[in-house]
């Protein structure tokens, strides 16, 4: 079931919902003494346990938490899935204002409300949620990943993330042009945050014509100063004349006002969930023969990373090494596209989807 439906199913009840979006478990964890308000999301533990991070947000409504952290731990199954990680897909939420609310008791009753479910769900970094946050719940539970290097944690994912997009737009390169080289290739980086800046790094050092943008000029003036690249308009961003096309921004920038403007020939980029409609801007992009890299597996970097932290004896270059497969899983993804007439990011899903079976069927003692 495509994300779109998430409202239809809301109508369904929660059960309903959860039936319908194949959860196994969501547990609501409240502490009236520091005011945490946290849903914890886990979407399927056939390949093992639900790995993913924590959101912290001022949602709008209780409603909007839960279809968030329902979304998302959706979304971290098929990640670990096709990245061949033995991880299910959890997620958690916490409802609440990040510059505020924040202190070590708030943190520690979350750490313990994720202690209490024995390692079923072990949680990360994600928006508003810092390093150093990991290490107050990590004194409830071992069950956390996303630690400081010091502590013997994989450190900042970024970077890891970074590769496995530029990984992934080589893939991609290698599908539309006949050839993986992006040297002279006309790129627009959207978004130059902790992923973004080191995509650029990646995309300099082949030789690619970089353009740039971001909401914050300070970092776009900074990254053209550091590279020679070339800053580019918000408003433009869409238009440009470009090859490739890279969200590292924010989602559901691929919909019905951006598709017509696009004149580039692939989109690869970090930023998750960026086809507002999976189905509809999917088929919209082969209309105009775009090749578009599925978000969940080229953006895979950070996850894989966090894995090997859990794995034990973190090994950066194994890490890499994990972040070069990548490539050879978007190929399998186009010639399953190509193959059965159906858009990359379905035939990602179908990937996805095919090994939690198998291994699934594996696992089944016998
Ligand atoms: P970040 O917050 O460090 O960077 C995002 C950048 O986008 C910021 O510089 C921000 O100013 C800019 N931005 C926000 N709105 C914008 C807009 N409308 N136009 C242009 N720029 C805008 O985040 P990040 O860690 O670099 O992640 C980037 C994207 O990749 C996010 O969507 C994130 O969910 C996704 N992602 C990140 C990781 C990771 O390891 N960090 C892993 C998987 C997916």
């Amino acid at each position: 079931m495509e994300i779109k439906e998430l409202a239809k199913v809301e109508q369904a009840g929660l059960f309903g919902t959860l039936t319908q979006l194949g959860h196994e478990q969501v547990v609501f964890c409240y502490d009236e003494a520091t005011g945490l308000k946290s849903i914890i999301a886990i979407h399927n533990t056939t390949l093992g346990p639900a790995l993913g991070g924590t959101r912290m947000w001022n949602y709008a409504s209780e409603q909007d938490a839960l279809t968030d952290v329902l979304r998302l731990s959706r979304g971290m199954t098929f990640k670990a899935a096709i990245s061949g990680l033995n991880l299910g897909g959890g997620k958690a939420v916490i409802i609440g204002d990040a510059r505020t609310m924040k202190t070590e008791a708030f943190l520690r009753r979350f750490g313990k409300f994720v202690n209490s479910l024995n390692g079923k769900y072990i949680t990360a970094e994600d928006v508003n949620m810092k390093t150093s946050d990991m290490e107050y719940i990590h004194m409830e539970t071992n069950h956390v990943t996303g630690l400081p290097e010091s502590m013997g944690g994989g450190g900042d994912p970024s970077p890891v993330t970074a590769y496995g997009t530029y990984v992934g737009m080589k893939a991609s390169a290698k599908k539309q042009y006949g050839t993986d080289s992006l040297n002279g290739k006309r790129i627009m980086v959207q978004g130059v945050g902790q992923v973004g800046m080191h995509l650029v790094e990646y995309l300099v050092k082949e030789n690619a014509k970089v353009f740039i943008s971001d909401i914050s000029e300070e970092k776009v003036k900074a990254l053209a100063k550091k590279h020679g690249v070339t800053m580019v308009n918000q408003d433009d961003v869409y238009s440009m004349d470009v090859d490739i096309y890279a969200p590292c921004a924010l989602g559901a920038t691929i919909n019905d006002d951006t598709i017509p403007q696009l004149k580039c020939s692939i989109i690869a980029g970090a930023a998750n969930n960026q086809l507002k409609d999976e189905v509809k801007h999917g088929y919209m992009l082969i209309d105009r023969s775009i090749t578009y890299a599925p978000d969940f597996l080229i953006n895979a970097g950070g996850l894989i990373n966090v894995y090997n932290e859990y794995l034990g004896n973190y090994n950066r270059e194994r890490v890499f090494a994990h972040a070069d497969k990548i490539y050879d899983t978007c190929m399998k993804v186009f010639r399953l596209a190509e193959k059965e007439k159906i858009n990359n990011q379905e035939a990602a899903i179908r990937v996805a989807e095919e090994r939690i079976e198998a291994i699934g069927r594996v696992r089944i003692p016998r």
